[in-house]
């Protein structure tokens, strides 16, 4: 057996790839698994994309590009931030990286040292305290929970603040819970934060555009947060391009060209024909992010019905993103006449085993007493997913 180093010993897996992987495996072998586990839009890449990056090939830009983008897509992105989030950034200020989760991380691990604090409001993206743990850093969990629209207040955020803390991660629109953050509450804890010169913020903005309250807040928008704030976002869900791997950060160019270092030693740059079709996502029209999020919309409204009518279950209608986080804790300690479902993730995979419907269990996202389904998947497949999930929870006794 090969030594492996603590780092990896500790780390968990990522629960969302694990689950996505074992739905497919059992779609392999011919059963009929409805996946609403891995949060990944189900339209294919708009086409004037996908065309762009053809002839990015043709054109024979298929060799290394600088670290950070190509000049033009990050001249673009910068663009973006002006005209979408009436932000100024350089293009100097911009790293494109091999999608958000690199960015993430990226920033992590040029912002942390050993023992610092990292805040992570929980419900949390599973990622995001086992990257702090991989920058050797220690998370500190603020729980946020259903009663309180699963979004952290100004005094938890107060109380969690610590001389060592170096780094707040705030995602709004939220994955797992859909939570959006209004202008007036991200007001309210920049307040907080500007009393907290040592801490950073990363604004992980990665479901922007799938906004069903209206227009997009952004913490970097706050009184004197541009300099403390690191914008994650990236073309994964906005333009259905998850398999493209493009994500970006906009930062304080000493944290951007920190970033840049790192990534020159580890990855270099993101894929160069990837790079192009994210090029042509943010030059081209605008109306295909329109349309998906119309799509979504529609499809959140007839998820969160059917699962209100579930009895147990406790929904919270979501603002944002693409996925409905509902608490099924009243179930725990019923039992089918063969299992007990003690935990989230032993509902998660009696829904699995029983239902044929992926989901993921609360535990990983930090708030075991809730479930997620992802809603990027069409009209029909919810139907049926909340059809065998009603029934499954009604053989529950
Ligand atoms: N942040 C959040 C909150 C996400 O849900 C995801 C989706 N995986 C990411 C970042 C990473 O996205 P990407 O596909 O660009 O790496
Ligand atoms: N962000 C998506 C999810 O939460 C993709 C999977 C992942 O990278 O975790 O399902």
């Amino acid at each position: 057996m090969a030594h492996l180093s603590s780092t990896v010993t500790r780390l968990q897996p990522s629960a969302t790839l694990a689950m996505s992987q074992k739905s497919a495996e059992l779609k392999a072998q011919g059963i009929d698994i409805i996946n609403l586990s891995v949060g990944e839009p189900d339209f294919d890449t708009p086409l004037h994309i996908r065309l762009a990056a053809k002839q990015a090939i043709d054109d024979g830009h298929t060799r290394y590009t600088p670290v950070p983008g190509i000049p033009a897509l990050r001249k673009a992105i910068a663009a973006k931030l002006k005209n979408e989030n009436g932000l100024d950034y350089a293009p100097e200020q911009v790293i494109v990286s091999n999608g958000a989760k690199q960015s993430v991380c990226n920033t992590l691990l040029a912002l942390c040292d050993a023992g610092d604090e990292v805040i992570i409001p929980a419900p949390y993206w599973v990622s995001y305290p086992q990257m702090a743990l991989m920058a050797g850093a220690t998370p500190v969990i603020v729980e946020a929970g259903i009663e309180q629209g699963f979004k952290i207040t100004p005094a938890q955020l107060e109380a969690a603040i610590t001389p060592r803390t170096r780094v707040l991660i705030l995602c709004t629109p939220s994955n797992p819970t859909g939570a959006v953050y209004t202008a007036a509450e991200l007001d309210a804890l920049a307040d907080v934060l500007r009393r907290h010169e040592q801490v950073t913020v990363i604004a992980d903005e990665i479901y922007e555009h799938i906004n069903y309250t209206g227009r997009h807040a952004s913490l970097a928008a706050c009184e004197g947060m541009k300099e403390r704030t690191v914008i994650v976002n990236g073309v994964s869900k906005a333009y259905a391009m998850t398999g493209w791997r493009i994500g970006f950060i906009a930062a304080p160019l000493d944290i951007a060209k920190a970033t840049q270092k790192l990534q020159g030693q580890y990855t270099s740059n993101p894929g160069s024909v990837s790079q192009y079709a994210a090029l042509a996502a943010y030059e081209g029209d605008q109306q295909c992010v329109e349309e998906m999020r119309q799509a979504f919309a529609r499809r959140k409204d007839l998820i969160v019905a059917l699962t209100r009518e579930v009895p147990g279950f406790e929904v919270s209608e979501p603002d944002g993103a693409f996925y409905v986080f509902p608490k099924c804790s009243a179930l725990f300690g019923k039992t089918d006449g063969k299992r007990v479902i003690k935990t989230s993730t032993d509902f998660a995979l009696y829904l699995l085993e029983e239902a044929h419907v992926a989901t993921v269990g609360g535990d990983a996202f930090g708030s075991p007493e809730c479930f997620r389904m992802s809603y990027a998947t069409s009209d029909d497949n919810i139907r049926e997913a909340l059809r065998r999930i009603k029934a499954a929870v009604e053989r529950l006794h």
